[in-house]
């Protein structure tokens, strides 16, 4: 099969035929319809986070068709998705607390095993979620990281119907969130540097958007940060009433810088890191999208152009989140 392969950081992915992989218990062969490019495989490629398998195929936002492997629950043919959480061991005692989430053995897609910018992708079934049917292959991709760690930073964040909630950065996750406040009937208040990001976010009903460096008109009662930097969070922090939560939805941060406990965190607000996410998480937010009708604007890449798309995250230079196409 074609693969875009990733040898060491930095380096351009290699388009390259490799052994199509080979089905084991409990996993599927699938046919690659999409995948989504998320800033995780950005942070990967630049070796921000630390170098687990090589050689790698990236892509953790998969979605496929089985064609190998099938059970009576997931059948030939199925069009299924697969998202950052590749796998658990079941049996640590974060699994055993329900918080598989931070498991102490797991596999993550296209990071600790191969995932997507492939012809094909080998999954573990029990980690491959239903579709919306609604939603087509390359709408649906970006639903399945940055729409989910989005949906469970609001969670974290522990957001409430008709609360104020704010944005701060907003690109593909937040994008997708948006929708669900509204849905919750919460006011959101966006701030984020791109200009088209302020156009985007008022086209998506914010109640008010604002530079990064403007600050919200109104105390919010909870804050999602986007952005890979720590000053953002404290932004967001500094937007908070007492007892308001900071959800930093974001795997790598540059650094967080000191600040002064009694004037920002003090009264009880709350700092709190968003880490992969529970297949509950996935599940519960593939079919709120599905009601809701969520359908990101996408740039499509073809295999042969993953660099390209990786660069386009890089340099937020794409129409939307990007979707690779084998
Ligand atoms: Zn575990
Ligand atoms: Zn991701």
């Amino acid at each position: 099969m074609k693969a875009a392969v990733f040898h060491a950081a930095n380096q351009p992915l290699q388009i390259e035929d490799v052994p199509r992989p080979v089905v084991t218990d409990n996993h599927l062969l699938l046919r690659v319809l999409a995948c989504g490019v998320c800033r995780t495989d950005l942070h990967i490629f630049e070796g921000d986070l630390p170098l687990i398998q090589n050689p790698l195929v990236l892509g953790h936002q998969i979605v496929g068709e089985i064609v190998e492997g099938a059970t009576s629950d997931r059948p030939l043919g199925m069009r299924v998705g697969v998202s950052w959480i590749g796998g658990t061991d079941g049996t640590c005692p974060f699994c055993r607390r329900n918080e598989e989430n931070l498991c102490d053995n797991p596999a993550f897609t296209g990071y600790t095993v191969d995932g997507a910018y492939a012809e094909y992708a080998l999954v573990r079934s029990d980690f491959t979620f239903a579709l919306p049917p609604a939603i087509d292959n390359t709408h649906v991709a970006p639903l399945l990281c940055a729409g989910i760690i989005g949906f469970r930073s609001l969670r974290v964040a522990g957001t409430q119907p008709g609360e104020r909630v704010g944005l701060f950065g907003f690109g593909a996750s937040a994008s997708q969130a948006i929708q669900v406040l509204h849905r919750w009937k919460c006011e959101v208040y966006v701030s984020t540097r791109g200009e088209a990001h302020r156009t985007q976010a008022t086209a998506l009903g914010a109640k008010w958007v604002g530079t990064e460096n403007d600050k919200p008109p109104v105390e919010l009662d909870r804050a999602i940060t986007f952005a890979p930097t720590g000053a953002v969070v404290l932004s967001a922090l500094s937007s908070l009433r007492k007892g308001g939560i900071v959800a930093i939805n974001a795997i790598h941060l540059d650094q967080m810088p000191a600040f002064d406990y009694d004037k920002l965190l003090w009264g009880e607000r709350q700092i709190r890191s968003v880490a992969n996410m529970t297949r509950e998480d996935a599940r519960d937010y593939l079919h709120l999208a599905g009601e809701i009708g969520i359908k990101p604007q996408v740039q499509v890449f073809p295999l042969d152009h993953a660099n390209e798309a990786l660069q386009a995250v890089k340099h937020e230079t794409a129409n939307g989140p990007c979707v690779i196409l084998p």
